[in-house]
């Protein structure tokens, strides 16, 4: 369920006509609703109601700070895999003691940074980041708060590029290392064992997988009280599939009483990390018709929006409904269309063969569920932009990341001297 839909013929979100963003904002752009956010978040945090949990929205799933900020209003913690998405969760004002900072391959000064912030808990992924985090904590004097990740050696059954939990994947530490590296852990200084962590994968739309790495985890958990530990938080990752196109994805209920039911009883205070589930559908990428071009065998409805603004149907094969913004009649004639954007890649195209009423150029259309792995993966290929990003809020709404454009980047870059025809000592040389 989500708050962009149609009102009079037309595309709103929330009471928002679009169109009137497109206008003002240009396009293309991402658009957010807030009550879409807020839902997603209320929905999931009941389906853990009465179990001690907390949830930490997985930062780099959108980490626009008015999105982190408004989910943050609403009691959430932060899931970040970076310095950067670290400062970005302070930015947007979650306080640190609700910040896990996860990730497989931090640097030393993240480590530092994570210390001084002072984080509730850093999930360490491998012995050698163990070694380097107990000096950074000792040179700091300041003792680290760290819980193991686990490879349970479980297949996600998604897609290849992002299941993180199978035994040739780089996350996490075999779970049946866990032990021994946890007691060896244990003796290091500026070390504490809290707890265990595990992340199998994203866009998961079975339960099982879940089941079977939970049950893992509690198996390890009861191990580890048995060799004397504390375990205090059990930290469950993400991961919790959403409809993208006609798929269907369990609902947040149903994932809630797995959890209870393999780990309710285990006293730990669990840590819960989706991203996806918040805000996949709580986006949309708004973009406008460029030229309808009939080829040889297809025809191509050519967007502004490009492949570098969302990337997802290049990178994952992802399915993004894509929808006008002026609603076509009921009986309209649908045809089959190639739906792509204006890079030089044919991998820049975000539907094929896909039935859609009829679009001329000119015409506004939107991609949904583009809310997750959308805005934060943009680049700025064939020099085009990072589009903005805009959020709405009942009958208002505000940009809330204005376009970063080539000028912006010319700005940062530079000729060397060589190259450079005004540097005064080029003229010496004669160069
Ligand atoms: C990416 C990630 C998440 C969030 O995954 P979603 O599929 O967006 O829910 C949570 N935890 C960790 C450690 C991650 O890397």
């Amino acid at each position: 369920m989500d708050h962009f839909q149609y009102r009079d013929g037309r595309l709103c979100a929330e009471t928002v006509d679009m169109a009137r963003i497109a206008d003002d904002v240009g396009t293309p752009f991402y658009c957010y609703s807030t009550a879409t956010l807020v839902r997603h978040y209320r929905v999931f945090a009941e389906a853990l109601a009465g179990l001690d949990a907390t949830i930490c929205y997985s930062v780099k799933a959108n980490g626009n700070i008015a999105v982190v900020r408004t989910l943050g209003r609403l009691g959430a913690g932060a899931d970040v895999v970076s310095g950067g998405e670290l400062t970005r969760a302070l930015a947007a004002g979650i306080p640190a003691d609700k910040i896990v900072f996860s990730g497989v391959g931090k640097t030393e000064s993240e480590m530092a940074q994570a210390l001084a912030a002072g984080v509730m808990q850093i999930n360490v992924e491998s012995e050698p980041e163990l070694e380097l985090l107990s000096q950074v904590a000792v040179a700091r004097g300041t003792g680290a708060r760290v819980a193991i990740r686990i490879n349970p050696d479980v297949d996600a059954q998604t897609h290849e590029k992002i299941t993180t939990g199978r035994s040739e994947n780089k996350f996490g530490i075999e779970w049946t290392r866990a032990r021994e590296i946890c007691n060896r852990a244990t003796a290091m200084p500026g070390i504490t064992i809290v707890g265990l962590a595990v992340h199998i994968g994203s866009q998961l739309t079975d339960l099982e997988p879940f089941r079977d790495a939970y049950g893992r985890m509690r198996d390890l958990v009861a191990m580890l009280r048995a060799d004397g530990q504390t375990i205090e938080t059990l930290d469950l990752g993400g991961g919790l599939g959403i409809p993208y196109g006609d798929a269907v994805a369990p609902a947040p209920a149903e994932y809630g009483a797995v959890v209870r039911q393999v780990v309710g009883d285990l006293e730990c205070r669990l840590i819960v990390e989706p991203g996806r589930l918040i805000v996949g559908n709580a986006g949309v990428l708004v973009s406008r018709v460029v030229y309808v071009k009939e080829g040889a065998t297809r025809t191509f409805v050519i967007l502004d929006a490009a492949m570098n603004d969302l990337v997802r149907p290049a990178l994952y094969d992802a399915d993004h409904t894509i929808i006008p913004v002026l609603e076509p009649a009921a009986d309209a004639p649908m045809a089959e269309v190639d739906v792509v954007g204006p890079v030089c890649e044919t991998g820049d195209t975000f539907a094929t063969q896909r039935s859609l009423p009829p679009v001329a150029a000119g015409d506004l259309v939107v991609m949904r569920t583009a809310g997750a792995y959308g805005a934060v993966m943009a680049s700025l290929y064939n020099a085009r932009s990072l589009v903005p990003e805009v959020l709405v809020n009942g009958g208002d709404y505000a940009v809330v990341r204005g376009r970063i454009g080539v000028d912006d980047i010319l700005a940062r870059e530079t000729l060397p001297g060589w190259l450079d025809d005004d540097d005064p000592a080029m003229r010496r040389t004669g160069g």
